[in-house]
């Protein structure tokens, strides 16, 4: 089997801005995508994706993908490992880590396919179940963030994440607000998306670990390998990261210094699949925990599901809550594209799996994928 050709589809913005505090200030997050579609000399097809922030980063994105696809053309794509290392050798130096997890999602579609078999299975199949924990990145008060609780709770959710950073006097009050107000058992992380000082974060983690949090996120600068460290050690509550680290690689210095207790690569960044279920395996001997990070576009999401039902010591999976004008925020919306995307949706006993079709199970709604399409172009060699 070869692959002959790649469709490229540099997606819109998927969901009207959120705002979320980060070390520049209030950043603006949403999310365009880039989706590619591996095309193959036997019909069969694979699909992969990254994004952005933003349709005009996104652009860039899809130039990375334009050159590093051009690798693949002539190329088995059945032979995943190999593909990957050969483009990770040039993601390396080029920084094309998204083209590369794009690419090695595509690829295990395309494995699965031919396989007949659905992805997970391909990994070792179904390990243990998993459970969705909402993100809330909305601007809510924490009185409404407290009520927003009850609402998934009635939709299968036990667990949600709120951003912190912003302020810290406020963020202290918010977090003993929530210890107090939340539906029994109902349980919290927060995010700093790595604002904090060292000293700020230290405060704010002490009164997390006081409140029960499930983790705190990104305290301060994610390549201040120290820092973490010494927070995760200082701390009862848990230190979480990864979202912005490119393969497996690098959590070993990670989990040397005992910087983090939670792993959570990003599938579209990490390096996709394969990456992940390599950290998987890293961090599960060193006995932390592996969350996927998802905050992102639909396929890379069914992607993530496949990893974290196959990783036996993954229980968690991020489930973006963008709006509060859902009807069911147990049904991941970023994305209309995708024509199944009721067999995703967080199921009444509380658990989330993948599609059980072949490959990564994604069938395309191919005229919402055509109204979301900004360009699309084909790479053929
Ligand atoms: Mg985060």
């Amino acid at each position: 089997m070869k692959v002959t050709s790649i469709d490229v589809h540099v997606l819109k913005n998927i969901f009207d801005a959120v705002q979320i505090p980060d070390q520049a200030g209030m950043r603006e997050l949403t999310i365009s995508s880039v989706l590619v579609e591996v095309h193959t000399d036997e019909g069969l097809s694979g699909l992969g994706e990254s994004f952005c922030r933003h349709l005009a980063e996104t652009h860039a994105l899809a130039a990375s993908v334009k050159a590093l696809g051009a690798k693949l053309i002539g190329k088995d794509p059945r032979q995943v490992v190999r593909r990957w290392h050969e483009l990770y050798v040039d993601a390396k130096r080029t920084g094309g880590y998204g083209a590369l997890s794009a690419f090695d999602e595509a690829l295990w579609d395309i494995k699965g396919k031919a396989a007949n078999q659905p992805v997970y299975q391909l990994l070792g199949g179904d390990s243990s179940p998993v459970r969705p924990y909402a993100t809330f990145p909305i601007h809510r008060s924490v009185q409404q963030l407290a009520e927003d609780a009850a609402w998934l709770r009635e939709h299968g959710f036990e667990r949600m994440k709120i951003t912190v950073g912003s302020d810290l006097r406020q963020d202290e009050a918010n977090i003993r607000y929530l210890q107090e107000n939340l539906p029994d058992g109902f349980q919290f992380a927060i995010d700093a998306n790595t604002t904090y000082t060292f000293r700020d974060a230290y405060r704010i983690g002490s009164i997390a670990s006081e409140a029960g949090c499930m983790w705190f996120e990104e305290p301060v600068e994610h390549l201040n390998i120290r820092a973490n460290a010494e927070l995760n050690n200082r701390l009862s509550v848990p230190i979480a990261g990864y979202q912005t680290y490119n393969t497996h690689y690098a959590a070993l210095p990670l989990l040397e210094a005992n910087a983090l207790d939670v792993y959570q690569p990003s599938l579209d960044y990490v390096g996709g699949i394969t990456a992940a279920m390599r950290i998987g395996a890293l961090v599960e001997a060193f006995g932390k925990a592996h969350v996927p990070h998802t905050m992102g576009p639909i396929v890379n999401f069914v992607a993530s599901l496949h990893v974290a039902v196959a990783d036996r010591n993954c229980h968690l999976i991020e489930h973006p809550v963008l709006s509060r004008d859902l009807s069911n925020p147990g049904q991941f919306h970023a994305g209309k594209y995708m024509a199944n995307v009721t067999d995703i949706a967080v199921r009444p006993d509380g658990t989330i799996a993948p599609p059980e079709g072949p490959g990564l199970g994604i069938e395309l709604d191919r005229a919402a994928l055509q109204a979301a399409t900004a360009e699309m172009f084909t790479v053929t060699g």
